[in-house]
């Protein structure tokens, strides 16, 4: 905590963090790193800086810098002295839009200043749910040896906002669930809030234990609802259809939150001035659907549905059972194109992911990765990375990444001396022995093999609909057709489908599975509570 003065206003309004925190005072740029480097010499985490807008020895900028060198997972913040702020303030705004630091802030002017604390609660809650080990487990799992399929459930977990820790057989903890168990079953097992500890075999296992099938859904029920992916789209659908009295249900194949759970940082959606992380955005959104009543069924992919009609419900089906229900709303968004690379699917979760794989960041600390990509997703996942990785090489096809990613992460990156691009290059070779060691990299006819323990592929996305029936339209890239963009030939009495609607009544698409869509999470959810309304008055006229 970097203030003129040691022990002075500052370290007071932080004095409520102290029971949970060591606080630690400097007055100067210097002092801080010096400070920070033997916290982290001594084996320390700094979880936040907090620092006045103005330093004795170096500009904010400056100093953010260097402190981020020396341990670059800490939160930054800059508080502004309220004498100062508004010739800090356009200053201090330009380098939060470069992403110097991660918030900057009016110093309380009284004391219980809560919208403040609120501030600086939501940068520890950040710092503690991407870098720290958590706290409270809510799962537990023991395994001696990283396999994919462990690597697969911790990333699920994660997502899903469980925090979970993984124990060997040997310690306590392990021994512990082993007992539990039966002394033969098979790593790895898992336990949870909800059930013993068990063996699994798949994230599907997890799943069930956790959040259960929907064969646990009467068969005779008949929902007004069933949504089909808990991405933005679907969790509004799901948040707007139950508070409108609709029985709700959510179909999910991988984790809540979608393409927008693995976003380390979502800045641009409507209210969240600070950011927030997709995964939090996600759980908030899951938590306030199911306040209203909305089931959420995790882990079970729709397989394909049995179209009704308005006097039959449309049969939604999975492999742990089917759903009946009067209107579908499909929301299954994109997914990222893979890789061909021979071997690449055997190392698939074993340091090669598709997208940013939040959880396997933490893992990599010290080592170095690669990502392939020129879209915001891979800036903000290479920036994310860079806190944990020694070193982050972007590989790129194009020549510059100004044509594909926007100009305030190539702003933001440029500070980042571990981030470094390699244009007109493509990654054409992996490989390593259990784990990946190494890719190969061709530029320009020249292929150089380079160490990498992570490769993390943000190649765009395509849709992914082929569980549904011919007759929902869709465009010659397999996005669905809605409203007037659906062919005249499958209008119903002369007239287009509702603006959400498919090509079969009492089915919608919403977010970025629907053509013509905008790929932004404010856009998806805007979808998904529009479509309410639709889905209302199709079931006015069902029987
Ligand atoms: C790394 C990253 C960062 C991003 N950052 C931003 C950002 O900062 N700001 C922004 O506005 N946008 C951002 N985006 C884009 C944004 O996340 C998407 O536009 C948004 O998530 C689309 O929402 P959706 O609900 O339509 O689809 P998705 O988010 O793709 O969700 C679809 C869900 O459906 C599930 N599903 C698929 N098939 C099935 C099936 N058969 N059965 C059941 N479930 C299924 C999927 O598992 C998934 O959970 C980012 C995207 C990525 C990948």
């Amino acid at each position: 905590m970097m203030s003129e003065e040691r022990g002075d206003f500052l370290l007071d309004e932080f004095g409520r963090y102290a029971r949970d925190y060591d606080l630690h005072a400097t007055t100067s740029a210097k002092e801080t790193e010096e400070l920070a480097g033997d916290i982290v010499a001594a084996g320390g985490q700094i979880a936040l800086f907090v620092s006045e807008s103005v330093l004795p020895d170096a500009s904010v900028y400056e100093a953010f810098q260097r402190w981020r060198v020396v341990v670059p997972t800490a939160r930054r913040l800059v508080t502004a002295h309220w004498s100062r702020f508004t010739e800090d303030a356009i200053r201090l705004r330009e380098g939060l839009a470069k992403g110097k630091y991660d918030a900057y802030l009016l110093m309380p002017r009284g004391v219980r200043d809560e919208e403040f604390h609120t501030a600086v609660c939501e940068l520890l809650s950040d710092w503690g749910s991407t870098v720290a080990q958590p706290e409270v487990e809510t799962v537990r799992m023991v395994a001696d040896v990283d396999t994919a399929l462990t690597a697969s459930i911790r990333d699920f977990l994660d997502r899903m906002g469980m925090p979970a820790r993984t124990y060997p057989s040997h310690s306590e903890v392990g021994r512990a669930l082993i007992e539990e168990a039966g002394p033969d079953a098979p790593l790895p097992l898992v336990q949870s809030i909800r059930g013993p500890a068990r063996p699994v075999e798949s994230v599907h296992d997890v799943a069930i234990q956790i959040y259960g099938r929907p064969d646990d859904i009467e068969v005779d029920t008949v929902v007004d609802l069933a949504i089909v992916g808990a991405g933005p789209a679907g969790l509004a659908a799901a948040v707007y259809g139950a508070s409108e009295g609709l029985t709700t249900i959510v179909l999910e194949s991988e984790a809540v939150g979608g393409q927008a759970g693995t976003s380390s940082m979502i800045r641009n959606y409507l209210g969240f001035p600070r950011g927030i992380s997709g995964m939090r955005l996600a759980q908030r959104a899951r938590n306030q659907a199911i306040r209203f009543g909305t089931r959420f069924f995790t882990g079970w992919p729709v397989t394909s549905i049995d179209l009704g009609g308005s006097e039959q419900p449309h049969v939604v089906h999975t492999d742990g059972g089917t759903v009946r229900a009067k209107a579908v709303v499909v929301a299954s968004g994109v997914r990222y194109r893979k890789l061909r690379v021979p071997g690449i699917e055997d190392l698939t979760g074993l340091g090669v992911y598709y997208g940013s794989a939040m959880t396997a960041a933490r893992e990599l600390e010290g080592y170095d990765v690669v990502v392939v990509g020129g879209g915001n997703s891979a800036g903000q996942a290479a920036i994310h990375l860079a806190r944990f990785a020694s070193s982050v090489t972007i590989v790129i096809r194009r020549a510059h990444l100004a044509e594909t990613m926007s100009a305030y992460l190539i702003n933001e990156m440029s500070f980042i001396p571990r981030i470094e691009v390699s244009p007109e290059s493509e990654v054409v070779g992996v490989g390593g022995d259990g784990r990946l060691e190494w890719v190969e990299v061709a530029t320009g006819g020249e292929v150089e093999r380079r160490s990498a323990n992570g490769l993390f592929l943000l190649l765009g996305a395509e849709p992914f609909c082929d569980w549904l029936p011919e007759s929902v339209q869709r465009d010659e890239r397999g996005f669905v057709l809605t409203g007037r963009d659906v062919p005249k030939d499958a209008w119903a009495d002369g007239l287009p489908p509702e603006s959400l609607g498919t090509s079969v009544p009492g089915i919608f698409a919403v977010g970025d599975i629907r053509a013509g869509s905008m790929k932004r999470v404010a856009a998806a959810s805007g979808e998904g509570s529009s479509v309410v309304p639709l889905v209302h008055a199709w079931l006015g006229g069902t029987s």
